[in-house]
């Protein structure tokens, strides 16, 4: 895999906990929507942030972080000052679109945390794509001030659902409670978050008579 340098271009809390980074896109540095990239953090150690940004007619790239786990990752990037260099490699991950998109007619988006990131790259880029199915999306986080801005995407249902407290307007649990509200006509289902959430979510899809073949997910840890 190649290895690509990127300058930070941005750094913005859209969070308490998360801030998204945007880099300089490096020339032929090509990926599709849902695709993650593996940035180096020292000689043994790399981690992996999903791209949030469309990769059609944009110069830039850009993730989601979460900073709050504290370790080797989210603290080089969190001590990163504008106009520093990445290095990266990439892009990796199979949970993109399928060729025939017009053999559906529900994508099913389920997502807790910054799971959303690789999403919002696939929803915006559906925008420009002539696709006629419905996309439905399940949102978890804590608590209402977690919620990353999904405005600006054309989303046709959408249920976000907090875990950590009632609030007026949010569903209130976990992801899982409002699976149900998915449709299950030529649908597919794209997964993302942490472990423990997706195995849970794939065994109630299962035990619905969702075949295996109509998940794609990527867990982000455990
Ligand atoms: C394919 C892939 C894509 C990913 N994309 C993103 C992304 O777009 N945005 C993002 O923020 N992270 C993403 N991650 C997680 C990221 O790679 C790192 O694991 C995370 O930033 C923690 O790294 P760290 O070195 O700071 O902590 P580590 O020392 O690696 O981990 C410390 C602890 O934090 C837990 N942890 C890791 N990530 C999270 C999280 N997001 N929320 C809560 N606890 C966590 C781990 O399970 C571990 O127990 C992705 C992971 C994978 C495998």
């Amino acid at each position: 895999m190649r290895m690509f340098k990127a300058e930070l271009l941005a750094k913005k809390a859209v969070s308490p906990n998360v801030i998204e980074f945007t880099y300089s896109r490096p020339l032929n540095f090509n990926y599709l929507p849902g695709q993650y990239i593996s940035i180096v953090v020292d000689k043994i150690t790399n981690r992996s942030y999903s791209l949030n940004s469309p990769p059609l007619n944009s110069e830039t790239i850009s993730s989601l972080v979460d900073i709050s786990p504290g370790g080797k990752g989210t603290t080089y990037l969190k001590k990163m000052a504008v106009g520093g260099l990445i290095t990266f490699k990439g892009p990796y991950g199979h949970m993109i679109l399928p060729d025939k998109l017009d053999t559906y007619k529900n994508l099913n988006f389920i997502a807790t945390g910054t799971g959303i990131c690789p999403f919002i790259s696939i929803i915006s880029h559906l925008e420009g794509a002539d696709f006629t199915g419905k996309i439905n999306l399940l949102y978890s986080e804590k608590y209402q001030n977690d919620l990353l801005g999904l405005s600006n995407l054309k989303i046709d249902n959408i249920a976000i659902s907090l875990t950590r407290e009632e609030v007026k307007g949010y569903n209130y649990g976990r992801v899982t409670a409002y699976l149900k509200k998915l449709p299950r006509e030529k649908a597919l289902f794209f997964i993302c978050g942490n472990t423990r959430m997706l195995l849970e979510v794939i065994k109630l899809l299962k035990r619905d008579g969702v075949k295996d073949s109509k998940v794609i997910y990527e867990s982000f840890y455990y």
